[in-house]
């Protein structure tokens, strides 16, 4: 009886590696041809000199819009004209503000229209930054192998690159069927409201409805997912949300001369400890399953086996992902713990010590949900909980299963040839969560290579692009504007 209670558990056993197993071995790649069309010719030494060009104009923006320098603005936009006059003759212009709007009309009236968009208002550098960059970040320095300065990534790359490449096809005589609108905002960095917003609305006015957008957001990621040799493209298809509380303990202020046995300071301690222990939950699904499952078919086989498996290993995945400050933002919302304050003396209890923490939405959450989340973890009646403000919800979930989405990943594809592609979660903010309320589906990538060590360079030191990625990168918008409008 015995043994045939053995035989049966390991033929079970036997059974169950191999569903394991085999499906580790069919968990491949699509197999795409990557045939890299020959490589377009480009004015290399034009392009090049306009991102550096570009860079040199100080577009910074300011949380107070009284303190832009609209000056400068005006004079990058004045410098745009004239050194994209072929453009501004072919396309319609309308500005909002300092946010520039380009119209290509299509032929084909009856098809939505497409937007490709980037900002040109860049964020400000350290007083000190002369000392600490290795070229001056408004300098536009090119040497043998990069682009130097303040939005060589962020997002003037994006903005000359998107140009560069409608230039090249009015060049080539290209006649979109599609219309295509080009949009260029000043405001970005500070939220987007007066360029991306009033640009949103103008197009809703015209009854326009967009069929997809492309803004920034990932990068082709070389080097940056742990596992993985080949280059990714991650193309964001939502945003995160924001939400910002307060945590308040509240104890007997005085003298510290006779504390009682708790202070504000205390209970306060306890639950930002407890907040911290106690992630809001998240898991593998919807966008970060989109991702994993798109790149873990390229992983060794020990990680096929689990991502093949979600099944069995879906609890150790989540506690592994969960671990690595990146991948954890992808799966959940986030929780900061960010500022604190209490008594300024150094002998008098505080009656209240205020804990700020910051979160970040993912798609499912919102903010009532993460208040509630916190209340009940918390569970004291010494702690107050209450929102700085009402929030932002994240932006909607765009589908990956489109053709605006195809177009963007074929065309990165053509030029950089055997990458991975696979759908993401923006972290940060874009001015896409306005475009997106005109659009059917938004997209947010930057269609250049970006390594680890050029990653620090976004809204940090040192900020530059290679001259070649820069270059393929306009070769890409190339593609994605020819196919996106054909
Ligand atoms: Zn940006």
């Amino acid at each position: 009886m015995a043994r045939k209670l053995l035989n049966y558990f390991l033929i079970a056993l036997g059974l169950l590696l191999s569903v394991i197993l085999v499906r580790a071995y069919l968990h491949q790649p699509d197999s795409y041809e990557t045939k890299i069309e020959g490589r377009l010719v480009l004015d290399e030494t034009k392009a090049i000199e306009n991102l550096s060009k570009s860079i040199q104009f100080k577009t910074i923006s300011h949380p107070d819009y009284e303190k832009f320098d609209y000056d400068e603005f005006q004079r990058f936009l004045d410098w745009l004209e004239k050194e994209y006059s072929q453009v501004f003759k072919n396309l319609e212009k309308k500005y909002l503000g300092n946010t520039l709007l380009l119209k290509w009309q299509g032929d084909d009236f009856s098809l939505n229209p497409i937007l490709l968009t980037g900002h040109y208002d860049v964020v400000p550098v350290k007083a000190n930054a002369i000392n600490v960059w290795q070229e001056d970040p408004f300098s536009g320095k090119i040497d043998s192998e990069y682009i130097w300065g303040r939005g060589a990534l962020d997002d003037k790359s994006g903005v000359i690159a998107i140009l560069e490449a409608v230039d090249y096809l009015l060049d080539k005589s290209f006649k979109p069927q599609r219309t295509v609108y080009l949009s260029f905002g000043h405001d970005e960095e500070i939220g987007g409201r007066r360029g991306a917003g009033k640009v949103t609305e103008f197009l809703i006015d015209q009854d326009v409805e967009l069929e997809w957008t492309l803004d920034e957001g990932s990068f082709l990621l070389k080097d940056i997912i742990p596992g993985v040799n080949k280059p990714v493209a991650v193309i964001n298809v939502a945003e995160k949300g924001s939400l910002t509380i307060q945590v308040i303990g509240k104890a007997e202020g005085g003298h510290s001369s006779m504390p009682s046995s708790k202070s504000s300071i205390g209970y306060l301690s306890e639950a930002l400890l407890k907040l911290e222990d106690n992630p809001i939950p998240g898991r593998l699904e919807g966008i970060s399953l989109g991702l994993f499952d798109e790149v873990s078919k390229q992983m060794p086989f020990q990680y096929k086996i689990l991502f093949a498996n979600l099944w069995l290993f879906e609890p150790l995945i989540n506690s592994i992902l969960s671990d690595s400050p990146t991948m954890n933002a992808v799966i959940r919302t986030t929780t900061a713990p960010t500022m604190l304050s209490a008594s300024n003396r150094l002998n008098v209890l505080a009656s209240e010590a205020i804990g700020t923490v910051n979160f970040r939405l993912h798609p499912r959450d919102n903010p009532e949900s993460i208040v509630n989340y916190v209340k009940d973890l918390i569970g004291n009646k010494n702690i107050e909980v209450k929102k700085l403000s009402a929030g932002t919800l994240a932006s909607s979930v765009s589908d990956w299963n489109t053709d605006g989405y195809r177009v963007i990943s074929n065309s990165v594809r053509e030029v950089y040839g055997d990458i991975i592609v696979a759908p993401g979660l923006m972290v940060g903010g874009s001015d896409s969560k306005h475009y997106a309320k005109a659009a059917k589906n938004s997209y947010r990538f930057n269609p250049f290579p970006l390594s680890a060590n050029e990653l620090s360079g976004l809204h940090g030191v040192d900020e530059r692009i290679k001259k070649n990625d820069f270059l393929n990168g306009i070769r890409s918008y190339i593609g994605i504007i020819k196919s996106g409008a054909e």
